[in-house]
């Protein structure tokens, strides 16, 4: 399968030097377009004082650029909102589901325990997370997170309508129901490890860290223990060497693979 490697929406926080991205990937399958997480969408873009909170727009600074938007980068390539038949998503953060709304037709994936927490929030952290907006007239499906045997990780396999190589990696710890893609490219398997980890040094070998980045990991998370261990199994992955191991925000790994 073909995978492009997006940047569906750059963040300037202060403190980050070189900035964040949002990693997507665009697969071009015998089963339509598939969309891995979509970035900020129309609706950020063109009305972030509606659809983005005051601390996030202060805090992560984002461009809010329309060229950026994963429904202008998919029509750039002389593609139609139609052609998207499938969103994967690692969890309905905006960052990663604003998108949403631009791609009408396409059935979205999600593990049944994000959509619960989005629809059933437990906490004011969880309300606050997802706007009811964003999901509205969107046609999700929900999976389990179990399965099969993916090196070493349990994975949801043989997903209805996509092809046999995409994958959910259930990577629970940032959300109830965070998860990872892996998709095998014609250059292997990927893993887009969506908020796992948001600095490429947390899954080398000998890890290190930028102060700002581990401190927004711990602070987002819903369930930071369960968040740790699978940094520290998504770094003995990485040493394999058998899987591209990246995550939704850092933009050296982008680089490396766009
Ligand atoms: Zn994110």
């Amino acid at each position: 399968m073909k995978v492009h490697h997006l940047n569906c929406a750059t963040f300037r926080p202060p403190l980050v030097a070189g900035g964040l991205v949002a990693h997507c990937l665009l697969i071009e399958s015998d089963r339509g377009l598939v969309l891995v997480d979509t970035g900020f969408g129309m609706n950020e873009v063109t009305d972030p004082k509606a659809t983005i909170d005051g601390l996030s727009r202060k805090l992560l600074r984002p461009a809010l650029d329309i060229t950026e938007t994963a429904i202008s980068q998919v029509e750039k390539r002389g593609y139609t909102a139609d052609d998207v038949r499938h969103v994967l998503l690692t969890h309905l953060d905006l960052d990663h589901a604003g998108g949403l709304r631009d791609f009408p037709k396409a059935t979205v994936h999600v593990l049944d325990t994000e959509l619960e927490a989005a629809t059933n929030p437990r906490n004011a952290k969880e309300r606050a997370r997802y706007p009811k907006k964003q999901r509205e007239g969107v046609t999700f499906e929900t999976h389990k997170a179990e399965g099969e045997d993916w090196f070493g990780f349990e994975a949801v396999k043989s997903i209805d309508g996509l092809p046999e190589d995409v994958l959910m990696v259930p990577l629970i710890g940032h959300t109830r129901g965070h998860t990872g893609i892996a998709v095998r490219s014609d250059d292997g398997w990927l893993l887009h490890a969506g908020d796992a980890y948001f600095y490429r040094g947390e899954v080398e070998t000998p890890p290190s860290d930028i102060f700002a980045l581990k401190l927004f990991g711990k602070q987002t998370a819903m369930i930071n223990q369960q968040r740790v261990s699978n940094v520290e199994r998504l770094r003995e992955l990485k040493a394999q060497g058998e899987v591209e191991v990246f995550s939704a925000h850092d933009p050296v790994e982008l680089a490396r693979l766009a």
